[in-house]
């Protein structure tokens, strides 16, 4: 984005890296001696990978986990010496650019692992790789089956050289639930058979929740950047991110007239109307909208800030623009206000998340390029 598209933009996106950084050392804190990595997938959970990455290895971080090679790649223009690894596996025609960029695939399956053989092969050397193990997820890793061969045919490793092994942990984010103690379980067993390679288990709900999750290495992300990764709360984990929409024109408008597509509010008062430039172009979701959605059976719509003072959202939230009931909001205090917070100290992440009938995550990976991106710190 160029200084004029900057100027010209309708949402704007905060991110402090000094609290990136301080969130990675609480968490460091509470990984018991671990290694404590980070993942920076979907270009550091949509914030960008090339400031992110950097203040992360200025803060001690010295391992990464992308999701795809295409990721890593720019990971490694960040990080010239941290250890890439890459999740989503192996296919024939990526084993180049893991050599080229010194990328570090984390092999799923015993079809993965051949194939890297055979790129080791090639290279006249025994190349570097994470096994990931399944433990319960049912989603990627090798499967139950593939382990024990691995463990009754060691011949199957020949040629690569396991540096972790790690599987993933399907609820972390509520501690008490049975299938943590079970993959933990199953995890132990498989490190057993690889006494000497380091193994990796926790998200950042793994981190918060339970000590005896973090094993030689966590892999924490959400929580890194200032999402709520424990359903119970936000633990030492301070926000990273405020998401903010220009303020285009404030508005007053008679009881009785509706606001927006579908006509969908009705104003119950003579109210002030704040329309704000981000919609769902920006990844401000739709399904947040304050009335005329499916959503609205199931929660009330998301709200904005101007000053700490919270706005309802009026109607639907469209492509470009929303509109928030600013009626409350002193005088002085509007005159000043140029932005409307979405997401930041006022709006919590996980409050605007659960008025779209999503999460954090999902929030962070889907703002839009239009968003000026602003970086405090590092
Ligand atoms: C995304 C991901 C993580 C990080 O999870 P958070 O919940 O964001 O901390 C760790 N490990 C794997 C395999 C992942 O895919």
């Amino acid at each position: 984005m160029t200084d004029t598209d900057a100027l010209l933009a309708t949402t704007r996106l905060t991110i402090d890296l000094g609290a990136i950084a301080g969130n990675w050392r609480a968490l460091d804190a509470l990984a018991h001696g671990a290694e404590t990595g980070a993942a920076v997938k979907a270009n550091a959970y949509g914030l960008g990978a090339a400031k992110v990455v950097p203040a992360l290895a200025a803060a001690g971080c010295k391992t990464f986990f992308a999701a795809l090679p295409g990721e890593a790649i720019e990971v490694r223009k960040a990080t010239k010496t941290g250890r890439l690894f890459v999740l989503a596996g192996l296919g024939p025609a990526t084993a180049d650019a893991y050599l080229k960029h010194g990328l570090i695939p984390v092999l799923n399956s015993l079809g993965e692992i051949e194939t890297w053989q055979q790129v080791a092969t090639k290279a006249g050397r025994p190349l570097p790789c994470a096994l990931h193990f399944d433990t319960g997820m049912s989603r990627l890793g090798i499967e139950a089956g593939e382990a024990k061969r691995i463990f009754t045919e060691p011949g199957l490793l020949d040629g690569i050289d396991p540096v972790l092994i790690m599987s993933h942990l399907a609820c972390a984010d509520m501690p008490s639930h049975r299938l943590n103690g079970e993959q933990k379980r199953r995890f132990d067993t498989i490190r057993m058979m690889f006494p000497e390679v380091a193994a990796s288990l926790a998200n950042s709900a793994g981190v918060l929740a339970d000590a005896g999750m973090a094993c030689d290495l966590t892999r924490p992300g959400i929580a890194l950047y200032g999402g709520q990764a424990l359903s119970s709360g936000m633990g030492p984990i301070a926000p990273a991110v405020t998401f903010e929409a220009r303020i285009l024109q404030i508005r007053n408008t008679k009881k009785g007239e509706t606001v927006g597509y579908g006509a969908t509010k009705t104003l119950e008062r003579d109210s002030r109307i704040a329309v704000a430039g981000a919609g769902y172009a920006d990844g401000y979701f739709r399904a947040a909208s304050g009335s005329g959605v499916a959503m609205r059976q199931v929660c009330t719509g998301a709200k904005g800030a101007i000053g700490g003072h919270v706005l309802p959202i009026l109607g639907r939230i469209s492509m470009d623009l929303t509109t928030f009931d600013v009626t409350d909001v002193p005088e002085q205090v509007l005159e000043a206000a140029e932005w409307i917070e979405l997401i930041g100290h006022t709006i919590a992440l996980e409050d605007y998340a659960n008025a779209a009938g999503t999460i954090g995550y999902e929030v962070l990976t889907r703002i839009g390029p239009r968003a000026e991106r602003v970086y405090l710190g590092g």
